[in-house]
């Protein structure tokens, strides 16, 4: 209790304060906020620069943890929280940064959300742990917004998943009604995913999400924020659960 109020003064202090003008200049370089006004754009660099703030960042393999990268990474994961309620991702305590794809044979049996290309990780999210980046992964998904994949906003997308201690492609929602809403329309997209690529057809989501229903959610997630007027042509249900559950319509951003 001593310790909320303490938490809650800070951030209250940290917000008084202005923010540093590179939150923004960091911010206009990510064309994944291509199209947000002044106010959400400010309502951002907010979220952002209380979680890099609250959070330990550790570079490995000889990444240098600079302003650039704390702000970098910061700002995608507060557009998953930028509509909803939230208390700044209180389940990740530390943020573990490489250059680029990393090996990881000292993280092996985690089996935990994690994205592979290759031989060498991009990105994972622990259950009860940190989350792990590669950060030219995590730039260029920033930087790249058009092609449904971001490595931030997936690991991120688990984490939001994992605040009930499960990591089954249902996060926390609010009645039995959003949970059946959640249950029905995520697995009838999961199954037509699935469908289709053991008929070989072309489909729109990353064949990634048809691992299981958390890579579903998470490859999702990255379909909602960057390929989100294909994703409503195409997938309308699943495109208005994740509206709902963001409290965003993307597809009005990007007009
Ligand atoms: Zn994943």
């Amino acid at each position: 209790m001593i310790f909320r109020w303490f938490r809650t003064r800070r951030r209250r202090k940290q917000l008084g304060q202005s923010a540093d003008p590179s939150w923004f200049a960091t911010l206009k370089r990510l064309d994944l906020f291509r199209g947000f006004d002044d106010a959400a754009t400010t309502r951002l660099v907010d979220i952002a620069r209380i979680f890099a703030a609250e959070k330990r960042w550790e570079g490995c393999g000889g990444q240098e943890i600079t302003a650039d990268v704390e702000q970098t990474i910061s700002l995608q994961v507060a557009l998953l929280i930028l509509e909803r309620p939230h208390d700044y991702f209180n389940n990740v305590k530390s943020i573990f940064v490489y250059p680029s794809g990393y090996q990881t044979k000292h993280l092996s049996g985690s089996g935990d959300g994690s994205v592979r290309e290759g031989s060498s990780n991009l990105g994972e999210a622990w259950l009860r742990g940190p989350v792990v980046l590669a950060y030219d992964a995590a730039l260029l998904g920033g930087m790249q917004a058009a092609d449904g994949r971001n490595l931030v906003l997936h690991e991120f997308a688990h984490k939001l998943d994992f605040l009930d201690d499960r990591g089954d492609g249902t996060p926390v929602l609010d009645s039995k009604e959003a949970y059946k809403r959640w249950q029905r329309v995520m697995s009838e997209a999961y199954d037509s995913l699935r469908e289709s690529l053991e008929k070989g057809r072309v489909t729109l989501l990353d064949e990634y999400g048809a691992t299981n229903p958390a890579e579903f959610f998470a490859v999702a997630t990255e379909f909602f924020f960057e390929r989100a007027k294909p994703l409503k042509n195409r997938h309308p249900d699943l495109y208005d659960l994740l509206r709902d559950f963001y409290g965003q319509d993307p597809v009005g951003r990007f007009k």
